[in-house]
C-alpha cells in the first residue's frame, strides 16, 4: 500500500498522519515482518492492523546456503505459488536476484525455469517483498548492495509491475535503493527495451544473447526476435540512458561454444561499446545439456578479447542449493505433489 492511500485509511480511524510513515519505515528499512515488532506503535493500533490486513502478503518457506556464499529463499505467495530470490555475496556485494513472474513463458532449452511454463505475473509488491526479505536475512551492517532482476520469468512481460516496484525501492523516505544498482535482464524484446529507455530510471540492462546468429538464437530460444532489431533498441537504450548495455551468453557445450562461435559473435557485436558476460551453463535435471570445459570457456574467451571485446567468464555458484533459474521451485513442486 502507497503511504497517501494508508494515510487515508488510518485517518479513517482517528491515526495522525505520521503513523503511515512510522509503519512504512518499519516494513522498508527496519525489517519488521510483523506488526508487533512496531514498538513505536500503540499495542491497540497494532491489534486493529493486524485484523485488518496482513504486513506482507509473502512468506519465506525455505533457506538454504550453498558453501560459496550463495543462498537462496523460497516465498509462499498469498496464493499459494512459490518463487525463488537468491542473494549472492561477492566481495563488498551482496547482490538479490529476483524474479518477476512465477514461472516463465519463454523456454530457453537450457533454464529450469521455463519447463512449466508461466502461471502469472508477479505484482509489484511481490517484487518488492523479495528484496526486503533478503535484506531482513542480512546482517544490519550488511544489507544489499545491488539487485538483479534475473530470477524467474521474463522482466519485459512484466514492465509496468515491475517499474513500480522499482519506482517504490527508489523513494527515499523508503528504502533510498538507487536504479543505477538495480540490473534488468531481458531475453531480448526490441520494442520493450526502447520503452523501458524513456521510463526515466537510470537502470543497467543486460540481453540474453546466446548465440552469434539467429538460426543458432532460435534452436535455444524458440520464441527468438532477430538480433538486428535487439541490437538497434539497446543502442537507442545505451544513448538515452548513458548506460552501458551487457550482453549474457550461456555457454553450452556442443551448442554455442565453439571457436567460430566466438569470432562470429566478435562480428555480430562489431564494435559497441558493451560487456558481454559468458555464464556457464548450471545443470538442470532433466534438461540433456552441460558447461563446456574450464579450456573451452577461456578459449571462447580469449577469442572475444582479442577482437577487443570485454569479456568476463562467470563463476557458476550455488550448484549445492539448485541455484539456476526455476530449479528450487520445481524441485518443491515435485516433492509436494509425490
Ligand atoms: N528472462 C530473462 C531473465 C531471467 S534469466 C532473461 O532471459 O534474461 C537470467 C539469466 O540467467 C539469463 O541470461 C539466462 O540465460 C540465465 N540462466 C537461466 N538458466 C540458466 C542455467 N541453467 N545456467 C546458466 N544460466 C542460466
Amino acid at each position: 500500500m502507497k503511504q497517501e492511500e494508508l494515510t487515508k485509511k488510518l485517518a479513517e480511524w482517528g491515526e495522525p498522519p505520521y503513523r503511515a510513515r512510522q509503519i512504512l519505515t518499519w516494513i522498508y528499512q527496519r525489517g519488521a515482518s510483523t506488526y508487533q515488532e512496531m514498538t513505536d506503535l500503540p499495542e491497540s493500533l497494532r491489534e486493529q492492523l493486524s485484523t485488518e490486513w496482513a504486513p506482507l502478503s509473502s512468506e519465506v518457506i525455505e533457506k538454504s546456503r550453498s558453501s560459496d556464499e550463495t543462498s537462496k529463499l523460497l516465498l509462499r505467495l498469498h496464493d499459494g505459488e512459490l518463487i525463488e530470490t537468491v542473494i549472492i555475496r561477492e566481495g563488498d556485494r551482496r547482490t538479490a536476484c529476483i524474479s518477476t513472474q512465477v514461472g516463465c513463458p519463454v523456454a530457453c532449452i537450457f533454464c529450469a525455469s521455463g519447463l512449466d511454463g508461466v502461471s502469472r505475473n508477479l505484482k509489484p509488491h511481490e517484487i518488492v517483498e523479495q528484496v526486503l526479505a533478503v535484506n531482513r536475512s542480512l546482517p544490519k551492517e550488511n544489507k544489499l548492495t545491488n539487485v538483479v532482476v534475473m530470477g524467474s520469468g521474463e522482466p519485459l512481460l512484466n514492465a509496468d509491475n515491475l517499474i513500480e516496484a522499482i519506482r517504490n525501492m527508489n523513494e527515499p523516505s523508503l528504502m533510498g535503493f538507487g536504479a543505477r544498482r538495480v540490473t534488468v535482464s531481458t531475453v531480448g524484446l526490441p520494442d520493450r527495451i526502447r520503452r523501458l529507455a524513456d521510463v526515466g530510471l537510470q537502470l543497467n540492462l543486460a540481453v540474453s544473447l546466446h548465440a552469434p546468429n539467429d538460426t543458432l538464437r532460435k534452436k535455444i530460444i524458440p520464441t527468438a526476435r532477430p538480433i538486428a532489431d535487439i541490437l538497434a533498441a539497446t543502442d537507442v537504450y545505451q544513448t538515452k540512458t548513458g548506460r552501458e548495455v551487457t550482453f549474457e551468453y550461456v555457454l553450452l557445450k556442443g551448442v554455442n561454444d565453439a571457436p567460430e562461435h566466438a569470432s562470429e559473435l566478435a562480428r555480430t557485436l562489431g564494435r559497441r561499446q558493451c560487456l558481454i558476460n559468458l555464464i556457464p551453463q548450471n545443470p538442470v535435471p532433466g534438461v540433456d545439456l552441460c558447461a563446456p570445459d574450464r579450456a573451452a570457456c577461456e578459449l571462447f574467451q580469449s577469442i572475444l578479447q582479442n577482437a577487443g571485446h570485454r569479456t568476463t567468464l562467470r563463476k557458476t555458484k550455488g550448484q549445492s542449493i539448485d541455484a539456476a533459474c526455476g530449479q528450487l521451485r520445481r524441485r518443491k513442486q515435485g516433492s509436494q505433489s509425490a
